[in-house]
């Protein structure tokens, strides 16, 4: 155990310099000539002098607590802009909501330890958690979070709501960021978390934008359905996994019947209507798993995973009465449009997209020459 720590040197150099004044001559000396003065010129020179150096050690103390306060709030104040930082950066790296949420979960509570801190956002006019919240909780912080973001009818005066700040995007509020409100909130608390809202909100914003840009990237506008050259990625894909699974793998491929002349009767628009429907009808009919896919102008292909075909010629018939019970309208006039289908089915193991494509493209001329709005089937190759 160390008997002089560092706060006792200062006492220390007290002593020696005490020890030094009261053996040195000159300083002697002078406090005599001090006190010639005092009487000479009636003065109180000495006692002067004294408070005079007693008011300097206590200003320079007071000046260093100052200092050390100021150093460490200024510590703690780079430990979480350092927290910010890398909120901000695992957000970058998030894309799509999953990540966005493990970001949230993981860094959030960090921002305010032994807080609770929650974020929640609107989507499509649904509230979806961004943090793990209870769901007795849920409605109330869909409340507070309402009420933060100005939504006018919430219930209650918000007396007890938590404390919010809302996630503002190009001028609109998407969510909120909130945090129980007691005790509270320094102001360096709420500016770090005015600063996570809006970095949450910037990363939905832009995770929102990558999707839409993506399925702009891989869907046809009109129906909805996969274009053509997503959808051979995507037969590729499966086609590797019906191999590796030894699954069954069907393709449906279908044609309208003479839709030349529902744009030359109706009109380009009409015919739009018409093919918009088609897409709606595959919806509504096929498997969420199946992948719906316009192969060309008003040609279409079912990828069906996981379908001997025996099923899929049961889906083909299901579209095309379904076709045959949803005419379109189109100026007082019911368009009902039939379509020619053909199927074929993937042999074991087969992997070649355009083999199968091949076989479904002959099963459907085969439709169209037995005279169109029947399904027709090309057994797979024999091995
Ligand atoms: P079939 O029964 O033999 O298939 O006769 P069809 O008239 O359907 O076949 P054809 O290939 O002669 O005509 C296809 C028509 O589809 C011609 C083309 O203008 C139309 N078409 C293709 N893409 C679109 C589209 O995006 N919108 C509209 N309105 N029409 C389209
Ligand atoms: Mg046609
Ligand atoms: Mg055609």
């Amino acid at each position: 155990m160390r008997i002089v720590g560092r706060h006792d040197v200062f006492l220390v150099g007290g002593l020696a310099i005490a020890l030094f004044v009261v053996s040195s001559r000159p300083l002697g000396t002078l406090l005599d000539r001090a006190r010639e003065i005092d009487h000479s010129r009636g003065l109180q020179l000495v006692p002067g002098l004294v408070i005079l150096a007693v008011v300097f050690l206590v200003h320079q103390f007071r000046k260093r607590e100052e200092m050390q306060r100021e150093a460490s709030q200024a510590t703690s104040r780079v430990a979480e802009m350092e927290r910010l930082v890398a909120f901000g950066q695992a957000l970058t790296h998030s894309l799509d909501g999953d990540s966005i949420r493990a970001a949230a979960t993981e860094h959030l509570p960090l921002l305010a330890p032994d807080r609770r801190v929650w974020a929640i956002i609107r989507a499509r006019g649904e509230w979806l958690p961004l943090t793990p919240t209870g769901t007795e909780s849920r409605a109330a912080l869909e409340r507070a979070a309402r009420r933060a973001i100005g939504d006018a009818d919430v219930a209650g005066d918000g007396a007890d709501d938590d404390f919010c700040f809302p996630m503002v995007v190009a001028g609109s509020a998407i969510g909120a960021v909130g945090i129980s409100p007691t005790p509270p909130l320094t102001e360096a608390q709420r500016s770090v978390l005015a600063a996570a809202a809006a970095l949450l909100a910037a990363s939905v914003k832009n995770a929102e934008l990558f999707l839409e840009f993506h399925e702009n990237s891989v869907r046809d506008a009109l129906t909805g359905c996969f274009n053509r050259r997503h959808s051979m990625a995507v037969m590729d894909a499966e086609l590797r996994r019906a191999r590796r699974s030894h699954a069954s793998f069907s393709v449906v491929m279908f044609d309208l019947d003479h839709f030349k002349e529902v744009n030359d009767r109706f009109g380009h628009l009409c015919g739009d209507a018409v093919l918009a429907m088609v897409g709606q009808r595959m919806n509504a009919v096929l498997r969420g798993s199946d992948v719906k896919c316009r192969y060309g102008g008003e040609e279409f292909l079912a990828l069906l995973p996981d379908t001997p075909l025996p099923g899929a010629r049961r889906v083909a018939e299901m579209l095309r009465h379904d076709f045959e019970e949803h005419p379109v309208h189109w100026n007082d006039q019911t368009v009902i449009v039939t379509a020619s289908f053909g199927i074929t089915d993937a042999a074991a193991g087969e992997t070649d997209p355009q083999a199968i494509i091949g076989r479904a493209d002959t099963a459907l001329y085969q439709a169209k020459q037995d005279g169109r709005n029947c399904v027709r089937v090309t057994e797979q190759a024999v091995a």
